[in-house]
């Protein structure tokens, strides 16, 4: 089978034969890979800035934003069968018994570092034609997401972000946990990560902003608005005008990885509000922050700052959901997203160039 993968130690990005994978296990899943996501950290691997192949392997074979079809199962599998339309997660645990989370299944909290990650760290990818990996990895997905399925793994960033976020808010009293309607929430960023995690949001009703670079009649900012949420343009505004327009920030979810603008948002970040990283910024000469006016409003304003990274199953569950829920509401925003689909022949090209939101391998 054909499958894109680098080669970290030639420093070459080619497309290969690879053996088809075959089922060894009662409880594995074989699918035939439909669709294939690519984002900035399968950019990231082929610029050869990380990315380790599998133990004995000089390539590592990348993807890790799949949709398939799930072609045969093993004896013991229950809850998957061939025909059911699925998306993989991505990360898989560490050997090590001390490790309580990845021991639960939490891997996404692993204290070891251990972990491998599909297409990312020791384990090939989904730019593929065809994947096995265990049931509880593989997540069933209704089939009238079949179009817009793929773009479930970046989802979960919104929805681990949201899990996290939902245990913060369990600090505050009542009242103040209830109804986000009367709540505001800047996403900041307008690539694929900041639009999902802004749908996540207005389909929670949240009063939402998105604060970005970017032009009123860019593709990106009409996204914005198809979903019901309002733009606000980093080049025009700086921070302390977001405050006016909005109000209380309540929550920031960063969806930048840079760390300049972030610092300068989280300065204005309001009363007991939550602040969720998720971007990972490159290593760069240091920035300067208003370190004093920051950790005076953490202290005087109940404020949060919490990392996340990564996502369990229950993530993918929620992910599906929601998609389904974001396709009901603004089905033209969500498939707005995907801005280009290319064959697997032509996967290294569209790895290689950049432009649009995001593009899609299509692999079956
Ligand atoms: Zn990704
Ligand atoms: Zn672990």
């Amino acid at each position: 089978m054909k499958a894109l993968a680098v080669f970290p130690s030639s420093r070459e990005v080619r497309l290969i034969d690879q053996p088809e994978p075959m089922i060894a296990g009662p409880t594995e899943v074989k699918l035939r890979i439909l669709e294939a996501g690519i984002c900035g950290t399968d950019r990231e691997i082929t610029s050869f800035q990380y990315g380790t192949p599998p133990v004995n392997s000089p390539h590592l074979i990348i993807g890790h934003e799949a949709l398939g079809e799930v072609i045969e199962v093993g004896s013991g599998v229950t809850g998957l069968a061939p025909g059911d339309l699925a998306v993989l997660t991505v990360r898989r645990p560490c050997p090590h018994d001390r490790c309580g989370p990845c021991r639960k299944g939490r891997q996404d909290f692993c204290i070891t570092g251990d972990f491998t990650e599909r297409g990312i760290k020791g384990a090939h990818g989904y730019m593929t034609e065809f994947v096995v990996d265990d049931e509880r990895y593989v997540v069933k997905v209704p089939k009238e997401l079949r179009e817009v399925a793929v773009l479930i793994e970046p989802l979960t960033v919104a929805e681990k972000a949201a899990e996290q976020g939902r245990v913060l808010v369990q600090r505050l009293p009542g009242d103040l946990k209830n109804d986000p309607s009367s709540l505001s929430a800047v996403v900041l960023g307008a690539g694929p990560i900041g639009l999902l995690g802004a749908m996540k949001l207005v389909d929670g009703k949240w009063n939402t902003y998105v604060y970005s670079r970017g032009k009123a009649d860019s593709p990106n900012v009409r996204i914005v608005s198809a979903m019901g949420a309002r733009f606000v343009s980093s080049e025009e505004h700086p921070p302390a005008d977001l405050v006016k327009m909005v109000g209380n920030i309540s929550l920031v979810y960063e969806a930048t990885g840079a760390a300049k603008i972030s610092f300068d948002v989280l300065s204005v970040l309001g009363v007991n509000g939550v602040f969720l990283f998720t971007g990972v910024p490159g290593v760069m000469a240091p920035v300067e922050i208003d370190a004093e006016q920051i950790m005076r409003n953490l202290v005087l304003n109940n404020q949060v700052i919490c990392g996340t990274v990564n996502a369990g199953r229950a993530s993918f569950e929620e992910g599906v959901q929601d998609l389904v829920s974001f396709m009901r509401r603004f089905p033209a925003a969500v498939r707005a997203l995907i801005t280009a689909r290319v064959a697997l022949d032509d996967a290294r090209d569209a790895v290689l160039s950049r432009g649009g939101i995001k593009s899609v391998i299509t692999v079956a």
